[in-house]
């Protein structure tokens, strides 16, 4: 054999040995490939599983606490001279902090300082929907020409919102410890012209002088602002 076919013998040799090894590895290495192709798309679908679960069942949803009156509307006068705008901003911001906390859930306040929110203009049920609220919650404090009247109402408009008032009702007349006077219907716009289940709820009487001054101690505010979030965890079944 001349140098020359010996050369190219093993040229030849040294070619096919390294055919020989990409045919040999090519397919490991698609193997791999498309492993890894499909461990991606898995993860994507469980991205996207993710996703749809957390918009149908694990939210976020978003959550509209609105403090009655506010501003130039005072809302009722306590028998101790307290307005009902600072007692319900007070509880709302109480409740807001709460939520907060939650992650499955985006918490929005209506007001959160002392400001005049138009009822002509239709601001506070315009501000929920515009949002895409999943729920909307009034807070307020009854007044009555009788100071010994007593106790604890929520109000719902919609048929959607009466499962809201009484689920929330029944957490907060346990905490404020007031008479028990039901979850009712009631055409207050708040609550007529919102899209998603909305309820108002009437804490206490502020005319009456014991129940004001219980309903502004912080201990009081707190144990209702639980009650709410509370309710809210269980209309929407968070643990
Ligand atoms: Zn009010």
């Amino acid at each position: 054999m001349n140098k020359r076919i010996r050369f190219f013998t093993f040229s030849l040799l040294l070619f096919l040995i390294a055919v020989g090894f990409i045919v040999h590895q090519k397919p490991f290495a698609s193997h791999s490939e498309s492993k890894s192709q499909s461990n991606k798309e898995q993860l994507i679908s469980n991205q996207a599983d993710d996703i749809s679960n957390g918009e149908s069942a694990e939210g976020p949803y978003k959550i509209v606490i609105d403090p009655g009156h506010g501003g130039k509307d005072p809302g009722s006068i306590g028998a101790n001279g307290s307005y009902e705008k600072d007692f319900t901003l007070s509880l709302a911001m109480e409740v807001y902090h709460l939520l907060e906390k939650v992650p499955q859930i985006e918490v929005y306040m209506t007001r959160d300082k002392d400001i005049f929110l138009s009822a002509e203009a239709r601001v506070r049920p315009n501000f929920a929907n515009d949002l895409g609220a999943d729920l909307f919650i009034s807070i307020h404090a009854n007044t009555f020409t009788d100071p010994s009247v007593s106790g604890t109402e929520s109000y719902y408009y919609h048929q959607n919102s009466l499962s809201l008032a009484n689920i929330i009702h029944k957490h907060v007349v346990e905490a404020t410890g007031f008479r028990n006077r039901g979850a009712k219907k009631e055409n207050y716009f708040v609550l007529k012209d919102t899209n998603m289940p909305a309820i108002l709820l009437e804490i206490g009487y502020i005319t009456n002088p014991e129940d004001e001054q219980t309903m502004l101690t912080n201990e009081f505010q707190q144990a209702v602002a639980k009650a709410i979030n509370e309710g809210i965890l269980e209309y929407l079944e968070i643990d």
